[in-house]
């Protein structure tokens, strides 16, 4: 089969779905591989380097779309590329079903099959094209070099014959793929970090990684556990507690990361107007829910705002595309592996089985019909 991949379109989005290193191994799948002409470029990756690679370079979105069996992306489309979809083609990229039902309908009733990204259900066997991880391990550590790029001072402790400098605090709020990261991207830093979750079972993974885990005094257990691993809404009392215990950490904390999500929810408010008033100047906030409406209620979404107290609130949605290089190679590594699975005699023929857990979950439209939602993963 020939896997295409066009150049992004979406505004700013610097990641490509298919790198050279990439398009060899899929050519050892027994599969040919052809690129838009500059789909790379964001990335680093040249047509040049592409054809050292083996991979044909077509001039237009329009000849990709013509020759490709297989599409794959990192945006899910927009209404004019939807379009370029044919019956019977195959589209791997992020979708969300849920958010786009209208776009899910139109895909169908064109024939494509499309494989979410997204959707790839979060079980052992299918973390090699988990996405959603890959991309949340690189915001959370971008996160953190963003704060060190908008904070004065250093991350690290250090006694110099030019004076004694103190380690930054560093908060985390959220202990997720991208909480985790940014706890060991600190930690590597030198900063002291504390982190909070309302999932109790990260409190022992936090304390590996060399973080202190921010325990709240409440009869009930600290209990935000939902199914899968995911949180549910807190308890007002619950939340009444954690916002107390955030006031009492706010005049001490330099450098503050929030990466609180909830399932299905706009991100939950947890950093309040009055704690960023109680942090110092100089003091750098980085919210990675901004996209879901932040967590903080000062965030704009997209932009570095500076409080009148001299507290810089970073709000971008992009951080992954912000490492376009790394991320395009994680994310055409989850992509790969994901046609691995789907060419399983490695004979360049593509064997959609829809009794496999992993592709069927991930898979929100086939043979003409919406697949979207899929029934629960058999296997844990
Ligand atoms: P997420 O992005 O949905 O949420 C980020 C974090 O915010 C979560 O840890 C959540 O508990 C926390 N949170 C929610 N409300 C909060 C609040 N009020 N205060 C503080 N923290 C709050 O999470 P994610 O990174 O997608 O991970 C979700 C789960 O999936 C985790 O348990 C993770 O280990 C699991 N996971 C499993 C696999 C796998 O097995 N293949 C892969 C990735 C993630």
């Amino acid at each position: 089969m020939k896997i295409g991949a066009p150049k992004e379109i979406f505004e700013g989005e610097n990641r490509v779905a298919m790198t050279p290193e990439s398009a060899v191994q899929l050519i050892k799948l027994g599969h040919a591989c052809v690129i838009e002409t500059g789909a790379g470029a964001k990335a680093g990756f040249s047509d040049a380097v592409y054809q050292a690679a083996g991979v044909e370079v077509v001039p237009s979105a329009a000849a990709l779309y013509e020759t490709a069996d297989v599409v794959v992306k990192v945006r899910g489309p927009e209404a004019d590329e939807a379009r370029l979809l044919r019956s019977g083609q195959t589209l791997i990229s992020f979708f969300w079903p849920a958010q786009n039902p209208d776009l899910l309908a139109q895909v169908a009733a064109q024939g494509a099959t499309v494989v979410a990204m997204d959707m790839v259900p979060r079980i052992s066997r299918a973390q090699k094209m988990d996405a959603l991880s890959s991309m949340a391990n690189i915001a959370g550590y971008r996160a953190v070099i963003e704060a060190g790029n908008n904070f004065g001072r250093f991350f690290t402790g250090q006694v110099t014959a030019a004076g004694k400098v103190p380690p930054a605090k560093v908060l985390i709020v959220g202990a997720g793929v991208a909480g985790l990261a940014a706890i060991g991207t600190s930690v590597s830093l030198g900063a002291i970090v504390n982190a909070f979750d309302v999932r109790p079972e990260v409190a022992e993974q936090i304390e590996s990684m060399g973080a202190s885990f921010v325990f709240l005094e409440f009869e009930e257990k600290q209990d935000g556990a939902a199914t899968g691993g995911y949180a549910a809404p807190s308890s007002p009392e619950f939340r009444e507690k954690q916002l107390a215990k955030f006031r009492e950490l706010a005049p001490e904390m330099d450098i503050v990361i929030t990466t609180a999500l909830i399932p299905g929810r706009p991100a939950p408010k947890l950093w309040t107007e009055d704690m960023v008033a109680m942090m110092k100047p100089g003091s750098v906030i980085v919210d990675l829910a901004a996209e879901r409406g932040g967590n903080c209620d000062l965030t704009v979404p997209d932009q570095k705002i500076v409080t009148e107290n001299g507290v810089t609130v970073v709000g971008y949605t992009d951080f992954p595309s912000r490492m376009a290089a790394q991320a395009s190679t994680l994310y055409s590594n989850n992509i790969r592996h994901m046609l691995a699975d789907l060419t399983p005699k490695k004979d360049g023929v593509i064997a959609h089985n829809m009794e496999d857990d992993v592709i069927r979950g991930a898979t929100v439209a086939h043979a003409g019909a919406v697949t979207y939602p899929p029934p629960p993963p058999k296997v844990a």
